[in-house]
């Protein structure tokens, strides 16, 4: 890099907060330690393609994190691929859980998994400092489940992982589901039941144009509205407040306060105007939109030897230009170039 663009990166005042050019405050951090998956979910891969990104070293991915912290970044959540796979995960979550945002405060630190290999690593992750997971979780019968991951036996592996995450503390447990018309639409009742009985957060999420293959449509997708309608046929919901403005779900509980619901409607009803995510891929690119197309090199910049100083004022620069939203379903809609398991979601 010439010495000319280094020093005109060199700006960003300490205390600074990363914000973008629509007046968003950017303090959610989404990074992808790894592009490899144990499953083979229908709607994210085709089960053809491997790994296809390198991942970087623990402490490439630290130093890179405390960058974003730097500039006011207050939660992490460690994604994938599969993260649970990536050797090193545990001593990674020991070293955030040490460092603290511009206000003196510990991250919030999160972790979406698929489940398969929380049963031995939740308490230790508990230990090392991490505040809760998200499963991914997308039928509660057991057929269905496997059909959709194509992976025999995972349903049970998955439960006895949810099951070891709560006794270790990860709570609130979420439990992420990706609704398919004609797939899984199917398991909605039973997953309000699965809420209440399990005690956990179940969050019906809308399927978005970001799958290896060529699955997505919007008669596939199924809408937060007819979530809504098909619970309350069984169960009355009440919908609760927003705790914050970025929340990406609606959230619910039902009539006798027990038991809670989410639905994140990215498609429907999109919250890009309330965004306040940027992701860090697994070979340290960022993307400032799951559907940018474009991704900034900040992991080749920091190998070019750019100091600290400079990747901050990179990092700060980069996230100004973030999208305004995402045109799902409009004409000349691109898919990026990197679906969701490569770029961590
Ligand atoms: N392996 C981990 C897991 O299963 O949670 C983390 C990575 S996975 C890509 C993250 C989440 O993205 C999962 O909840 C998965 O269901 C969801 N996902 C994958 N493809 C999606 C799509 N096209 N639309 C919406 N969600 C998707």
């Amino acid at each position: 890099m010439a010495a000319a663009s280094l020093s005109a990166l060199s700006a960003v005042a300490p205390g600074s907060r990363l914000t973008d050019s629509y007046g968003r405050v950017i303090h959610d951090l989404r990074v992808s330690i790894t592009d490899r998956c144990n499953y083979k979910c229908i709607y994210c891969r085709t089960g053809e393609l491997g790994a296809q990104y390198p991942e970087l070293a623990i402490d490439e991915y630290l130093r890179l994190i405390g960058l974003f912290v730097d500039l006011g970044i207050t939660k992490v959540r460690l994604t994938g691929g599969e993260p649970l796979l990536r050797h090193g995960v545990v001593e990674l979550v020991e070293q955030l859980a040490r460092m603290r945002t511009l206000a003196g405060q510990p991250l919030d630190l999160a972790l979406t998994t698929n489940g398969h290999l929380l049963d031995s690593l939740a308490a230790p992750l508990k230990a090392a400092g991490l505040n809760r997971v998200t499963v991914s979780m997308d039928a509660v019968g057991a057929a269905t489940f496997e059909r959709i991951t194509r992976i025999e036996n995972s349903f049970h592996t998955v439960l006895g992982g949810i099951r070891a995450a709560r006794a270790a503390g990860l709570t609130p447990l979420k439990i992420n589901c990706v609704l398919l018309r004609g797939f899984n639409d199917d398991q909605i009742e039973d997953f309000a039941r699965f809420a209440r009985e399990e005690d956990v957060v179940v969050r019906f999420i809308e399927f978005m144009p970001l799958e290896e293959g060529r699955l997505w449509s919007p008669e596939i997708v199924v809408p937060l509205q007819e979530i809504v309608e098909r619970i309350s046929r069984v169960m009355a919901l009440i919908e609760l407040p927003a705790r914050e403005a970025s929340e990406t779900a609606r959230r619910y509980t039902f009539s006798d306060g027990v038991g809670e619901i989410g639905i994140i409607a990215p498609v429907s009803q999109a919250f890009c105007g309330a965004c306040s995510r940027v992701r860090l891929t697994s070979d340290g690119k960022i993307r400032t939109c799951l559907f940018s197309q474009v991704e900034h090199d900040l992991y080749g910049r920091m190998r070019a030897g750019m100091s600290d100083e400079e990747l901050r004022a990179y990092i700060f620069r980069t996230v100004q230009q973030k999208e305004a939203r995402h045109h799902i379903g409009e004409p000349g809609f691109l898919k990026p170039s990197r679906s969701m398991v490569h770029i961590g979601g």
